[in-house]
């Protein structure tokens, strides 16, 4: 199968780099953090699966990475926390769309990561996040899944959730 073109990757990147969060330069700082978010409401209402162990390593090289739903790889340059945001939205869209149903970096992962620095870095880098992502014409507007009560319908900003009920 082929994958939905990540059509706006290299402007996302630009668009994002308007925020900068903590330096956790060693893997148990990394690890913490991880902990944090995937421990919190957020995480259980949003990752598909949240109860499955999310599994942090060190990694070599010139990118961070996500795999999957659960994993991910971070070099030493890549311990902050805008990067670790980034690729934990990676393991949310994952496990609602699989590694084809969303483009990369799409309107999705854009959605996610909003929501994922305006709940764990505040609501004045979530400003200037989105603030970044219309000078960039970054799409981010969308329906996303989460654990809410089937039919219920809440209007939050500028995305409507859609419950898709717990599994
Ligand atoms: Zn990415």
């Amino acid at each position: 199968m082929r994958r939905t073109r990540d059509s706006q990757r290299k402007k996302l990147y630009e668009a994002e780099s308007v925020v900068l969060g903590k330096n956790l330069p060693t893997m148990p700082e990394v690890e913490k953090y991880v902990a944090k978010v995937t421990r919190s409401d957020w995480w259980k209402k949003h990752h598909k699966y949240p109860t499955y162990p999310v599994e942090v390593q060190d990694g070599r090289g010139c990118r961070a990475y996500a795999f999957g739903m659960t994993r991910m790889k971070f070099p030493k340059w890549s311990r902050h926390e805008e990067v670790i945001l980034h690729e934990l939205a990676h393991l949310v869209v994952h496990s609602h769309y699989g590694y084809y149903g969303a483009a990369g970096h799409g309107k999705e992962f854009a959605k996610i990561l909003l929501l994922l620095v305006k709940r764990f870095m505040g609501k004045e880098e979530y400003e200037k996040m989105k603030a970044s992502f219309k000078t960039y014409h970054i799409k981010h507007t969308c329906t996303i899944p989460t654990h809410i009560k089937p039919k219920v319908r809440i209007a939050t900003g500028d995305c409507v959730y859609v419950g898709i009920g717990k599994e």
